[in-house]
């Protein structure tokens, strides 16, 4: 008679519980389910929900919150004579949607303004 074998149990690798930070959730359709705490959410729509939004600079490098940056080309100060000279620096504040200005920057001698992301170069 063969000794039997064991193996391990096959199992997907889930988030711990975002809630108590329990090992032991597992997937119910496509919930994710903690039985420690009776937790449950949507990965897919979690993960949508808290992923930073990045952009892509001048290079094609992405782009993050808290980046320091510099400016990729002259830039004029929309509603003023004002031209930001190419390669002043600027840190992002934040990423916001859209097709340009996504960039909220703090912009060295300049103050807060929104630039479009392709318009700067990470530093
Ligand atoms: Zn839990």
């Amino acid at each position: 008679m063969h000794a039997k074998s064991i193996d391990e149990v096959p199992r997907m690798s889930l988030p711990a519980c975002l809630k108590c930070n329990s090992e032991f959730v597992y997937q119910d359709q496509q919930l994710l389910i903690c039985p420690e705490c009776a937790f449950e959410w949507d990965p897919e729509e979690h993960a949508a929900e808290n992923a930073p939004l990045t952009e892509k600079d001048a290079n094609g490098n992405t782009l993050h919150e808290g980046d320091k940056v510099t400016l990729a080309k002259d830039l004029k100060v929309k509603g003023s004579s004002q031209v930001l000279k190419v390669g002043t620096k600027a840190l992002i504040r934040r990423i916001v949607e859209g097709k340009d200005h996504q960039l909220d920057c703090r912009i060295d001698g300049a103050g807060e303004m929104m630039v479009t992301a392709k318009f700067v170069k990470r530093a």
